[in-house]
């Protein structure tokens, strides 16, 4: 039996889950977050298998001591006798340029992902530092990770590929890589248990960051992320896809550095700058019932902008099996669901919409539906523990 710790870590956020994995068993025994990391005081909660549960608020400076805070709790509550009961910390990675998959976190891993850090400036830097962090406090514990472009790996090159000078790509590693892997994973996986025979799935992971993909017997064949974690889907509060040479003239006419509308493009942009509410569908939904035209405009974008990765990906497959919605927006919203469903009429798809309504996991579409379409709740981590294990075994 292994037990294996797993990261998923945000700008100010840390959250872990405890696994035991016996065979092919796996059990989240304890797991916590933390918010607000860096600040004079974060706030914590703790929840394990015993019942126990506790919440409270104390300085943790970074990620690689929110490490250390659950590790002591964990010993305190019994569910590791000592470090050395730990078999391996994995990491939900973001970026790891050139090398993809599952490995493990040594020199080379760590000098990869710091020369791709440009691409992932708000991601990469962190995972760095609790890495660093944990191998300089704990040099025995064995350290892993999954690197979110991993199942994107199947993708052909001619699907990867900017049109630029070809060097770029060589020299520079200029390419589409695509993350969000783990969730796409996971439900290409659930699917295969769940409708074996559909075989072009297109997974939408929509949230406060959101991406689209398609995969054909299993494995990635397309998704919208591409160098970076901004390209793509029309987020909350990022662009998506954009044309690069506005930047000379946004720089001129807004007095700004590169950075700064860089920034604004990451920011304050997507549904956010769109609208004028906020970067929370909820509000700009309730601000477009109420006639805002700025809030209905943002929330018809982020429609069709589904809507037309949905096309693309359906060429690509040569035809659409199953239409799975995941993430926040994706799990919660029937009116994103419903608005994007109607207008896939064209090929089969049909709603139940007493199901799309529901609050429930499972099959939306009517049984006589062409496409069946799911409302599926994710779990990033246990692809991440999965592949850790597979790698320890
Ligand atoms: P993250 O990508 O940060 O993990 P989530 O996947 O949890 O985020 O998605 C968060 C987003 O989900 C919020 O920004 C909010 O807009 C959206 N959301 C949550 N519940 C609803 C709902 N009932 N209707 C519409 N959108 C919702």
């Amino acid at each position: 039996m292994k037990k294996i710790f797993i990261m998923n870590l945000g700008t100010t956020s840390f959250k872990f889950k405890l696994y035991h994995v016996d065979g092919d068993s796996m059990d989240v025994r304890a797991s916590g977050e933390i918010e607000s990391v860096g600040a004079a005081q974060s706030r914590w909660q703790y929840s394990d298998c015993n019942g126990k549960s506790a919440s409270g608020a104390s300085p943790v400076p970074n990620h690689g001591a929110g490490f250390t805070l659950f590790l002591e709790m964990l010993q305190v509550e019994g569910l590791l006798r000592s470090l050395d009961d730990l078999n391996a910390v994995g990491y939900k990675a973001v970026h790891g340029g050139n090398l993809s998959g599952t490995r493990i976190v040594d020199d080379e891993l760590i000098a990869e992902m710091e020369r791709v850090t440009p691409l992932a400036p708000a991601h990469n830097p962190i995972y760095l530092s609790a890495m660093k962090d944990i191998r300089k406090n704990y040099p025995n514990l064995l350290q892993i990770a999954r690197f979110e472009t991993s199942f994107h790996a199947t993708i052909p090159d001619y699907r990867t590929t900017y049109g630029v000078p070809y060097a770029w790509r060589e020299e520079f590693g200029i390419r589409k890589y695509g993350f969000h892997g783990s969730s796409h994973e996971y439900i290409a996986t659930t699917m295969q248990k769940l409708q074996p025979e559909a075989k072009r799935v297109i997974t939408c992971h929509l949230g406060g960051s959101s991406s689209i993909c398609a995969i054909l017997d299993g494995k990635s064949v397309a998704t919208t992320m591409g160098a970076t974690l901004q390209s793509g889907l029309f987020n909350n509060n990022r662009v998506g896809d954009f044309e690069p040479f506005c930047l000379p003239m946004l720089m001129e006419k807004l007095n700004c550095s590169m950075e700064e509308v860089l920034a604004i493009l990451s920011k304050q942009s997507g549904l956010l700058g769109l609208s004028g509410v906020s970067n929370d569908l909820r509000l700009v939904l309730e601000a477009a019932d109420q006639g805002n035209e700025h809030a209905q405009l943002a929330v018809d974008t982020l429609v069709d902008n589904i809507l037309g990765y949905i096309g693309m990906y359906t060429a690509y497959l040569g035809g659409l099996d199953a239409l799975v919605f995941t993430g926040g927006i994706g799990l919660n919203s029937d009116i994103i669901r419903s608005r994007v469903c109607e207008k896939l009429a064209y090929m089969g798809l049909v709603l139940d919409a007493n199901a799309n309504n529901g609050r429930t996991d499972g099959c939306i579409s009517t049984t006589d539906s062409k496409v069946s379409v799911w409302r599926l709740k994710t779990d990033e981590e246990s692809i991440v523990a999965m592949n850790v294990c597979s790698m320890l075994q």
